[in-house]
């Protein structure tokens, strides 16, 4: 009984659930711990740094902040500060996110109140806890925490603000600001938590590359053909590749100028674009050492698009199968291999032949494996050029190829460009080559 009102006390005080505290309690009574100094604990453990005296944390620099620090004081600049709207247990909660940093590193920030905090603040969070996300510290900042802002500003080794290229960006991103060509832009409805909603999809393109952006809530300013300056956007991974997210958090401004867009993709090892887990747009080179099953001639269910096996689709049974061609072929460049898929269009480019031609040569040998057979000879052994859109999951690399060209590069100046892009080349090597 006794147990229960400290409970009670300690759970309306810390803003916790009291089931939760009262096992914790129970858990440190049972070892003998006196109540005093069990409640003591569990103030630390929750987080208020107010009560019981040496609950505040010690600070740390940034770089020495470890995931299982539980509760930390940190002194940074805020690197960047953006908000948006989450849903949590029902509810909608406008959250800050953004990086702070001192002169030892950054870290990523949730503010779960609202502090005020912009670019360029100097500020000590005082008892902010810390969680880890994918493999890194994060710091919470909420109720517990004590934040002040610093008279005198840090000085950091890292730019204030979110600006940043397209190419640069990374899934988990926040506070980004992009300024980019609208590429593509359709409006579509799709079926949101709050039923059905208007967005616009489409591709931002700079002079670093392209990637697909979704707009939560169409803006007049994003249309196709036109330039704009993105504030606030963060960068979520959508159909495996990173995505810019407009929200209405997000300050867009039409810009008067064109934004030139890079004809290059950004050329990588394909080890090294692998490693990444996915990009929108890139290239790479390597030699094609087979081409796989399920190439060439094909057949796909009318209603999902998926490859059937036998007049069979894996979702809707027995279909009416339409007739395809494709290629899933694997390019390997020493560093690592990716399986290359080319679409129709590019199967019959590589092939030498229509869809007709395909079901002509099928019927001839009684086997459709010919096709895919012709595409082998075609292809495997030689070394090939491909840009297209990289995903990443347990099943192994797909790029899905916009163009697939024969390489038919001077062969030094294929080795250099591999060199640069595996990092083997430092600056100064490069400056006295250049020289
Ligand atoms: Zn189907």
């Amino acid at each position: 009984m006794e147990l229960d009102n400290h409970a009670e006390d300690l759970a309306s005080d810390l803003g916790v659930d009291k089931e939760e505290v009262k096992s914790d309690l129970q858990n440190l009574v049972e070892y003998s711990v006196p109540i005093d100094e069990a409640k003591q604990s569990l103030r630390r453990k929750y987080g208020d740094g107010s009560s019981g005296g040496s609950g505040t944390p010690s600070a740390k620099d940034v770089a020495e902040i470890d995931p299982d620090d539980g509760n930390v004081t940190v002194t940074g600049v805020v690197l960047t500060a953006g908000e948006r709207s989450i849903r949590y247990q029902g509810d909608d909660h406008v959250i800050v996110e953004g990086r702070i940093a001192d002169d030892t590193g950054v870290i990523d920030y949730t503010a779960w109140e609202d502090f005020g905090l912009e670019p360029g603040d100097t500020i000590t969070a005082g008892n902010a806890s810390v969680r880890e996300w994918d493999g890194e510290p994060e710091l919470n900042l909420g109720e517990s925490t004590s934040l002040s802002f610093e008279e005198t500003p840090l000085d950091v080794p890292y730019e204030i603000g979110g600006e940043a290229q397209l190419a640069e960006l990374r899934t988990g991103d926040r506070a980004v600001t992009v300024e980019a060509s609208v590429l593509e832009c359709e409006r579509r409805t799709i079926d949101g938590r709050d039923g059905e909603t208007e967005i616009l999809s489409g591709v931002f393109g700079d002079e670093s590359g392209r990637l697909p952006f979704t707009n939560w809530e169409p803006t007049p300013e994003i249309e196709a053909g036109g330039s704009v300056r993105i504030e606030n956007a963060y960068v979520k991974e959508f159909r495996g590749v990173p995505e810019v997210n407009v929200s209405t958090f997000s300050t867009v401004t039409e810009l008067d100028r064109a934004i030139d867009v890079g004809a290059d993709a950004t050329s990588m090892a394909i080890g090294e674009a692998v490693r990444t887990g996915g990009i929108y747009d890139v290239e790479v080179v390597g030699n094609l050492i087979a081409v796989r099953d399920g190439s060439g001639l094909i057949q796909r269910c009318p209603e999902c698009y998926r490859v059937t096996q036998k007049g069979q689709c894996r979702t809707h049974g027995e279909v009416d199968a339409v007739d395809d061609l494709r290629v899933k072929a694997i390019l390997d460049d020493g560093t690592g291999t990716v399986t290359v898929v080319l679409d129709d269009e590019l199967t019959q480019r590589v092939y030498g032949g229509t869809l007709e031609d395909a079901l002509e040569q099928a019927r001839d040998a009684m086997d459709q494996e010919v096709v895919a057979d012709t595409i082998r000879e075609r292809i495997v052994g030689r070394e090939y050029r491909v840009r297209g859109h990289l995903t990443v999951d347990d099943y192994g690399a797909n790029l899905d190829a916009e163009t697939f060209e024969e390489n038919d590069d001077d062969p030094v100046e294929r080795a250099t460009a591999f060199l640069e892009a595996v990092g083997a080349s430092d600056e100064t090597e490069r400056t006295e080559v250049d020289a």
